[in-house]
């Protein structure tokens, strides 16, 4: 593989502010965590980049799996290194895991999952006509104040002042001498590369790439997905009967029925609730899921299924709150075992 962009994901904080069980990155929104929805929006890029994510020691296997289900196909462009204790050092060991062709090097916070594909692709162009660094930033939209304890001292010319966001642009001999050359700790890359006497030019950035770091942040990344709302899905199935095979409806054996002609054991009941689930958390449908050529399902019961798409489902984020059933026929008799 060769690239002469490289993207390093840093994602080696605790993100303690978020009070979450797992480090920042691997928190969950909707179904994908946040490094994964990072990961998407550097793929998006229509120059191949190489990628190197930056993850705490003891996430190693885990940010591994992410990174292979979020790249697929371009697995071997995307690396996985181990950072360090300041955002900083994890830079540093990004740096170090750069393939030789790399000229152009952005770092990008993977704490800033829905940061467009189009900013990382403003700030390498921009970085390739200036040969300086450039970073996003938005104009600051409240009045500051400089404070002295909490006593509010004068107010500060806001035009002055801009947002800084990622992904920040550098050529890369130049950051990685910079770095290389710091004494003290920044908190972003613009500051390191800054201080060894370089240019940083801002463009503007896009409220998308917004941090997270507090759970306020994360609720509100949630509702930009639209999950932590409630959602309902519609499924329906239709089996023709077959007097030849036992009837299964509803994960039950109904004896001395008609059975329903089907690949599996014909539960049209189990497989609409499968299919209204997996439409309901955009999961595809049970087709899709667990094709008929899978010699695995065939001859299963509903509840296989139904398992199944449980997991599928849940593994998206989502509960189950309620199921409803609707079945149209006149075999057989449901009132009885209807519980
Ligand atoms: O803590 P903060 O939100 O400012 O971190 C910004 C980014 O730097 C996050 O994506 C975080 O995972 C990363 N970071 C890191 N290594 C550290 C600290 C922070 O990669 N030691």
């Amino acid at each position: 593989m060769a690239a002469t962009v490289g993207v390093i994901v840093v994602a080696a904080g605790s993100g303690s502010r978020l009070g979450a069980e797992l480090p920042k990155a691997f928190v969950s929104i909707g179904g994908r965590s946040i490094l994964q929805r990072a990961l998407e929006s550097v793929l998006g890029m229509s120059e191949p980049a190489q990628i190197v994510v930056v993850v705490p020691a003891e996430r190693l296997t885990l940010a591994q799996d992410e990174v292979r289900a979020a790249a697929g196909s371009a697995i071997e462009y995307a690396s996985v290194v181990v950072g360090g204790a300041t955002r900083q050092s994890s830079v540093v060991a990004g740096l170090d895991a750069l393939w030789p062709d790399v000229g152009v090097v952005l770092v990008h916070d993977a704490a800033r999952p829905f940061t467009p594909t189009a900013l990382f692709e403003a700030v390498v162009a921009r970085v390739r006509s200036s040969g300086q660094g450039v970073v996003p930033g938005l104009p600051v939209a409240d009045t500051l104040k400089r404070m002295d304890a909490d006593v509010a001292l004068e107010t500060v010319d806001r035009s002055l002042l801009s947002a800084i966001q990622t992904p920040q642009g550098f050529p890369r001999i130049e950051l990685t001498e910079a770095y290389a050359a710091a004494t003290q700790d920044y908190t972003d890359d613009a500051a390191v590369f800054a201080a060894a006497g370089h240019t940083v030019r801002v463009i503007l950035g896009d409220a998308l790439a917004f941090k997270i770091t507090t759970p306020w942040d994360l609720r509100r990344a949630e509702s930009l997905i639209g999950t932590g709302g409630f959602r309902s899905g519609i499924g329906i199935d239709i089996h023709a009967y077959d007097e030849s095979v036992p009837l299964w409806l509803g994960g039950l054996h109904w004896p001395d029925e008609p059975g329903l002609a089907g690949h599996s054991d014909g539960d049209a009941l189990s497989h609409a609730i499968c299919d209204a689930l997996l439409s309901a958390a955009g999961l595809g449908d049970l087709g899709s899921r667990f094709g008929t050529t899978d010699p695995r399902f065939a001859g299963a019961h509903g509840e296989v299924f139904l398992r199944a798409t449980v997991e599928l489902v849940a593994g998206a984020g989502f509960d189950i709150q309620n199921v409803a059933v609707q079945v149209i026929g006149n075999r057989p008799r449901l009132a009885a075992r209807r519980g």
